[in-house]
């Protein structure tokens, strides 16, 4: 039996209950006994990232909604984990630059639309 056929994380969006179309839950990573799965909801377009761990005595999942695409958890877990003074540094400049911060996202907005 498939990963998809045996968890409930794996077979339904946990925010509208729909069912997941197949080819929307991709195995992301796999080591040892775990595995991470992104899945994407055909109906509401919610994405989901479900690490399941199978050991002698049962699994264990844990699921966490997210706006991320299949290519994005790629691509970030590719990348160096953030280090504290990072969080730190970008929460002091959130803090100290966020009247600027504010302009420049609409300037680039206005220049979207
Ligand atoms: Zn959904």
């Amino acid at each position: 039996m498939s990963p998809q056929n045996t968890y409930p994380l794996l077979t339904h969006c946990p925010i509208c209950h729909a069912l997941y179309a197949k080819e929307n839950v991709k195995l992301v990573e796999e080591k040892e006994s775990a595995k991470l799965y992104h899945s994407m909801c055909q109906e509401c377009g919610h994405g989901l990232l479900a690490y399941v761990l199978e050991a002698p005595g049962g699994v264990s999942s844990l699921g966490l909604v997210t706006d991320a695409s299949g290519v994005d958890i790629i691509r970030l877990g590719e990348e160096e984990p953030l280090t504290s003074e990072e969080c730190v540094a970008a929460h002091q400049l959130l803090n100290e630059g966020s009247r600027e911060l504010c302009r420049l996202l609409l300037d680039t907005s206005s220049k979207l639309a």
